[in-house]
């Protein structure tokens, strides 16, 4: 049988009823990221010994008829978890060296529910990045095409699960790092509600946007990951504390009489052709389904690049001020003296987008521009928020494109930072908002993949998902693999 081909809610049911053993499951992914790396470069760090170690621990919980809700299901963590002992490297040279000393609070829950690490995805460096090109361990190539980027940041995450190097993998999501990837790669992937998921032991990027989500291949394996991450955290005073309601079991909750509102402003003239086809001819399907299709405006929302491009660089300025090469991470040769010091070791420990995002956050923070810019941003993010609520007031959820177009070339945008950070265009506003966001499968143009994105009002995984879920029952996009890793 090829267990690459089986969703984790399979792989945890024939895990339990003991048809292979979580050993045999290790070997199988371990073997296809192995002979897939030199090709997709998903990965920074695989970790076979501890793997192995893992699964054989979870074939003994099974033989005794114990472990976890995901007891021996693999899994690949974006490399911006903590880690214990396992390096840890936010595809920095910046910490190019770090093994974290604790492992993330996502990362504790998941190996709680009995799942197995098979490693570290590649990403665009600390996050930053629409492509993965920005990662110091090189771009990551898109299995459906390896001329194409991936997406970002997630992007290891996205290929890996897409090319079935893992059944399951997480991501983080600050202005789209999930959702975009999981777009271009042809996958499912979740960000949940700010606060919703505890980011203790989540390297940070921009404090105010940040959350860690899943990539997987169905709704119904996003929920069940989702499920066993989330929750409050006494270390994480942003992690919300609410009761996690059991996703999976409102999973089929049917979609007569959802009102879905299309963002008008999703449609514009940036938007691929092909793409808004096939985004309608999804919408289509679910009106079939017998939801209630609504048409909503949210003028403000194309503000949220350029609000985003002032929020993120200004709390990243901040939080990446602790990269100073004293206590951890890179730290220049022979440093001269003190100032020596601080300056090589950031100035060649970043990579050139990083520079520039700390460059432009300093720039909106300082005092002569403070009000031009960062107060400014703070404020149109609050007509953005006010928008999206005026919007969940007529409808239970908002559905548009992922992303603007289909995966493109790697190398087509890497010079061009506006038109990079023009890909977050539909993305972003959610983040600006906290609000949980998905993205799913949904054709293909010229054999790229497509994503549909559903928005959904504050802690509303579950009907998302269950929404997510319906349109799956209905549809198989999201069950194409890439020709080269099926
Ligand atoms: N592409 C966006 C950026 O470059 C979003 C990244 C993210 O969500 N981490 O900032």
């Amino acid at each position: 049988m090829s267990l690459h081909t089986l969703t984790v809610a399979q792989l945890a049911r024939g895990l339990r009823a003991r048809e292979y053993s979580a050993v045999e499951v290790a070997t199988h992914f371990l073997a296809r990221i192995e002979a897939s790396q030199p090709r997709l470069n998903a990965f920074v760090t695989v970790t076979p010994e501890l793997a192995l170690a893992a699964a054989a621990a979870s074939d003994e919980r099974l033989a005794r008829g114990e472990g976890g809700a995901l007891e021996g299901v693999p899994l690949a963590h974006k490399d911006i978890f903590c880690t214990d002992g396992v390096l840890t490297t936010c595809s920095s040279r910046m910490l190019s060296n770090f093994v974290a000393p604790y492992d993330a609070t996502v990362v504790t829950r998941l190996k709680a529910a009995g799942m197995v690490t098979v490693g570290k995805t590649n990403m665009d460096e600390f996050a930053m990045g629409s492509s993965n090109e920005t990662s110091f361990y090189g771009p990551v190539r898109n299995p459906w095409d390896e001329t194409r980027v991936p997406g970002g940041s997630s992007g290891g995450s996205a290929a890996a699960v897409a090319a079935r190097l893992a059944p399951v993998a997480t991501g983080t999501d600050t202005g789209g790092s999930i959702r975009q990837p999981a777009a271009l790669v042809g996958i499912t992937g979740i960000k949940p509600t700010y606060g919703r998921v505890s980011r203790y032991g989540m390297i940070a990027f921009a404090s105010s946007l940040d959350q860690a989500g899943v990539l997987g291949v169905t709704a119904e394996d996003c929920a069940l990951l989702l499920e066993a991450m989330s929750g409050f955290d006494p270390k994480d005073s942003t992690s919300v504390d609410a009761p996690v309601p059991c996703y999976a079991a409102e999973i089929d909750r049917p979609v007569r009489g959802l009102r879905i509102g299309v963002i008008k402003e999703f449609f514009d003239k940036g938007l691929d052709a092909r793409t808004a086809a096939a985004v309608q001819a999804a919408l289509e399907v679910y009106r079939k389904q017998g939801a209630e299709l609504v048409e909503v405006s949210c003028p403000n929302l194309p503000l949220s690049v350029p609000t985003y491009y002032v929020v993120a660089p200004a709390e990243c300025s901040s939080n990446l001020s602790r990269f100073d090469g004293v206590r951890f991470g890179y730290r220049c040769k022979e440093p001269r003296d003190l100032m020596d010091l601080y300056k090589r070791s950031r100035g060649e420990g970043f990579g050139a987008e990083v520079k520039r995002r700390i460059m432009t956050g300093t720039y909106v923070l300082s005092a002569g521009y403070y009000d031009a810019y960062y107060l400014k941003a703070q404020k149109v993010r609050q007509l953005i928020n006010a928008e999206f609520k005026r919007a969940f007031a007529q409808v239970d959820v908002l559905a548009g494109p992922t992303s603007p177009t289909p995966a493109f070339a790697i190398g087509a945008k890497v010079d061009d930072p506006i038109t990079m950070y023009l890909n977050d265009i539909y993305t972003i506003g959610a983040n600006l908002a906290g609000l949980p966001a998905m993205s799913l499968p949904c054709g293909f143009v010229d054999g790229l993949p497509v994503g549909l994105q559903l928005i959904g009002p504050h802690f509303a995984e579950g009907p998302l998902l269950a929404a997510a879920h319906a349109y799956q029952c209905e549809t198989d996009w999201h069950r194409h693999v890439p020709p080269a890793y099926a």
